[in-house]
């Protein structure tokens, strides 16, 4: 069922369009992603979502109720949406407790302390009820934002780049856990980033999002394995795009063979492509014909990223496991699974 209805929504500061035709459903219980580079619009439609922006165009439906369109806009308090900042902005002068139960002043004392306590366990804080927020590390405030913002128990909760003040491992972790924590509460929510790792962490689907507009909506898997154009190809994982040719209706070729697909490939005979090959395409065998160049290796723990060279000069990018442990400079065999590529137009 849609819990969130986001239907070619416009948003624009004098003449600047910021948000520029932007749509998408979140069924309950989804947690959901904007994705993009800083300066895309995804704070502006996330504040748009929680009734702090007006729309030039659009319409905006929580559970079928119409909240925000040109001409109308549900006050944000009468929406039953929660909210995550990147700086947490909490309260300095409350404690943990007291925080948590900011929202919910409504219920009585007894009903307060007990979804406080609920909420402190729920995300790993229950002994720290009585701290303030100098005495926690940054990871401990950031869940202390996270149990403020289901303490009400929203409908829905927008994360905006929670744990961008966070270390990169902590991150990841965090996104983990958040994740597990919204599954358990049954919460929908919506999380907002530029960082591709704590996106894949945390969620169902994924609006990877460029200059207002949503370039793809897909699981992480989808738009890792089946990116709609080179943007999102580029955006999304690591890889390189080699030149290939189209050199009959269903066969492209390029420096490392021929791919040939079932139905024909919609472009002119002779027409430029380019074939994306991710990391993981790529594998070491001393026995192929196709030679490259160990150019540079970078040493992951359990595998290793190489940057190697083809004869023409071109660069790859190969992630093996690190018992292929080969020198910079060594010549090696490589092959590749033809099936996987992807081929975009150029
Ligand atoms: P993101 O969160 O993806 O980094 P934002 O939604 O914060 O992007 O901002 C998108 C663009 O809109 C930016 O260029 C920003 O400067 C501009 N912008 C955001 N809020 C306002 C505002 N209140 N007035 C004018 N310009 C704004
Ligand atoms: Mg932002």
């Amino acid at each position: 069922m849609a819990l969130l209805r986001v239907d070619q929504v416009r948003i624009a500061f004098g003449e600047r369009h910021v948000v520029a035709g932007l749509s998408f459903v979140l069924n309950v219980g989804e947690i959901a992603c904007l994705l993009g580079a800083s300066g895309c619009g995804k704070t502006t439609m996330l504040r748009a979502i929680a009734g702090f922006e007006s729309l030039r165009d659009g319409e905006i439906y929580l559970d079928d109720q119409l909240v925000s369109s040109p001409a109308s806009l549900v006050a944000p308090q009468m929406r039953g949406v929660g909210m995550v900042f990147q700086d947490y902005a909490l309260f300095p002068h409350l404690t943990v407790a007291g925080n948590v139960a900011f929202g919910i002043q409504h219920m009585s004392k007894s009903e307060q302390a007990a979804r406080v306590a609920q909420m402190l366990e729920l995300v790993g804080l229950a002994d720290l009820g009585a701290r303030y927020m100098h005495e926690l590390s940054g990871g401990q405030q950031q869940r202390v934002a996270l149990a403020r913002a289901l303490a009400p128990q929203p409908r829905l909760l927008l994360l905006d780049e929670p744990f961008s003040n966070l270390d990169v491992e902590l991150r990841e972790r965090l996104g983990q856990e958040v994740r597990a924590i919204l599954k358990a509460t049954g919460t929908t929510a919506i999380l907002v980033t530029h960082d591709q790792r704590e996106a894949f962490a945390m969620a169902d689907q994924i609006g990877v999002m460029a200059d207002g507009k949503i370039c793809q909506w897909g699981t992480p898997y989808d738009l890792y394995h089946e990116p709609a154009d080179r943007f999102v190809a580029n955006f999304i994982g690591e890889g390189v795009l080699l030149p290939a040719k189209l050199t009959a209706p269903q066969c492209i070729e390029f420096e490392l063979g021929q791919i040939c697909r079932t139905t024909p490939v919609e472009c002119c005979l002779g027409c430029d492509m380019e074939v994306l090959i991710r990391p993981d395409d790529i594998q070491h065998n001393d026995r192929s014909s196709l030679q490259a160049k160990v150019m540079a290796k970078a040493f992951r723990g359990a595998q290793f990223l190489y940057t190697l060279a083809l004869p023409s000069g071109q660069t790859l990018l190969s992630l093996v496991p690190s018992h292929h442990n080969h020198a910079i400079g060594e010549d090696i065999g490589i092959e590749l699974e033809m099936d996987h590529l992807i081929v975009f137009k150029k």
